[in-house]
C-alpha cells in the first residue's frame, strides 16, 4: 500500500484542477457553462467533454479545441490533463463547504454583469476567496449588452473588441473603467487580462458574453494559465485521497447515492468508504466501480447511505483500524458542519 500511495504521487501524475464558478444572481453562471460546453467532440467520445454529477470534466483535448483561436501556434504549453468545473454553486451542501473555507476549489471564476457592476453577492465570493486565499479571475460577462456591439461568434476578444464602432468602444471602456473603480474600492487591482504582466498581484478581468461566446477562448486559457502558474507544485500532483460529498439523493433503482467530488487521489474497487451520517453515527460502504482518477464527479449507491450528509468529507479504510480511525473523523467533520448550520 505505502508503494501505492508513493506511485500516486509520482511527478508524471498530473491531477487535474478544480474550478468553481461564482457570482451574483443572473450575471449568467449557467449560461457561460453551456456554453463552454459546446464543442464539436461529442460526450462519450475520446477527447469529450463529460457532464459528471454537479460538475463538468474538460479534458485537455477539449481545452486545445475551446482556445485554439488565441493560442493559435499552441505557442503556450498546456500541461495540465484536464479542468473539472464544478457546476452546482446555489446547493445547501456546496454552501456549507463554502462556509468551511473547504479546499475543494483550486482557482475560481467570478462572474460579474458587465451593464451592473460588483453587486453584493459578488462581494460576499469575492470575500470568501480572499479568506480562502483561492486564486480567481473575472469573467466580465454580457459584453453583447453594449449598444451596438456588432458579435464575432466564438471570437478572442481583442479581436471582437477591434471590429466594434467607435461608440461601442467607449461605452465598453467606461463600464470596464467603473468595474476597475469599483474593485479598487474592495482594496483590488484589477485590469483587463492582458495587461496584467502580475498574476500574484492583480485581478484579471476578462470580458465575456455567453450569448456569442466571446471572450470565452480567452478566460479558458487564463484558467490555464493561472492554474500552471499559481497552483503551488504538490497541489498539481496527485496525492492522498480528498473527497466530499456534495450531495444526497435517492434515485430509482438504485436507491439513496451520494454524489461525491474527487478533489485529490483515487478510488478503487473494494475500498471501504467512511462518511458522516446525519444522526451522528459513521456511515460505511464498499466501492464497486473500476478505479477513478482526481478530479472529477462520481456517484457512488451503497446500502445505508440513506443517513449520509451533504459536505462531509469522505475516507477510505484499508482495515478495520483505519475504519475506527476515520469513524472519528468522520464525527469531528459532523461536529464542524452542524457549528455552521446552526451557529451559536
Ligand atoms: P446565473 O443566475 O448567474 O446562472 O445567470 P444565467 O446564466 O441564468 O443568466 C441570467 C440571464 O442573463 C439569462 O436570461 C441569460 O440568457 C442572460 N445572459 C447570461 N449571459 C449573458 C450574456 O453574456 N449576454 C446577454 N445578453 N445575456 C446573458
Amino acid at each position: 500500500r505505502k508503494a501505492a500511495a508513493q506511485a500516486a504521487t509520482s511527478k508524471e501524475d498530473l491531477r487535474s484542477p478544480i474550478c468553481c464558478i461564482m457570482g451574483h444572481v443572473d450575471t449568467g453562471k449557467t449560461k457561460l457553462l453551456d456554453k463552454i460546453r459546446q464543442t464539436s467532440v461529442q460526450e462519450g467520445e475520446a477527447g469529450g467533454i463529460t457532464q459528471q454529477i454537479g460538475a463538468t470534466f474538460f479534458p485537455k483535448q477539449a481545452i486545445l479545441e475551446k482556445t485554439a483561436v488565441v493560442n493559435k501556434d499552441g505557442s503556450y504549453e498546456i500541461k495540465i490533463p484536464g479542468l473539472l468545473i464544478i457546476d452546482t454553486p446555489g446547493h445547501e451542501s456546496f454552501r456549507n463547504m463554502r462556509s468551511r473555507g473547504s479546499s475543494l476549489c483550486n482557482i475560481a471564476i467570478l462572474v460579474v454583469d458587465i451593464t451592473h457592476g460588483l453587486e453584493p453577492q459578488t462581494i460576499e465570493s469575492l470575500n470568501l476567496l480572499r479568506d480562502r486565499k483561492t486564486p480567481f479571475i473575472v469573467a466580465l460577462n454580457k459584453i453583447d449588452r453594449c449598444y451596438g456591439w456588432e458579435p464575432v461568434p466564438n471570437g478572442g476578444f481583442r479581436e471582437s473588441l477591434a471590429k466594434q464602432s467607435k461608440s461601442t468602444k467607449s461605452e465598453f471602456d467606461d463600464r470596464v473603467r467603473k468595474t476597475i473603480l469599483a474593485f479598487a474600492e474592495q482594496g483590488l487591482n484589477a485590469k483587463l487580462f492582458d495587461e496584467n504582466d502580475d498574476l500574484r498581484r492583480n485581478l484579471s478581468l476578462v470580458p465575456t458574453s455567453a450569448i456569442t461566446g466571446e471572450g470565452i477562448p480567452d478566460m479558458l486559457m487564463l484558467l490555464v494559465k493561472l492554474t500552471q502558474e499559481r497552483m503551488s507544485g504538490n497541489l498539481m500532483f496527485m496525492g492522498e485521497l480528498e473527497a466530499t460529498v456534495l450531495e444526497v439523493k435517492v434515485i430509482e433503482g438504485l436507491g439513496t447515492t451520494i454524489d461525491v467530488i474527487l478533489s485529490n487521489g483515487r478510488l478503487s474497487e473494494g475500498d471501504k468508504i467512511v462518511l458522516c451520517g446525519q444522526d451522528g453515527q459513521p456511515v460505511s460502504a464498499y466501492v464497486r466501480h473500476p478505479e477513478v482518477k482526481a478530479a472529477l464527479g462520481v456517484k457512488i449507491s451503497a446500502p445505508g447511505l440513506e443517513r449520509a450528509l451533504g459536505g462531509c468529507r469522505l475516507y477510505v479504510a484499508h482495515d478495520d483500524d483505519e475504519v475506527e480511525v476515520y469513524k472519528d473523523m468522520a464525527l469531528e467533520d459532523l461536529s464542524d458542519l452542524s457549528r455552521f448550520i446552526n451557529p451559536k
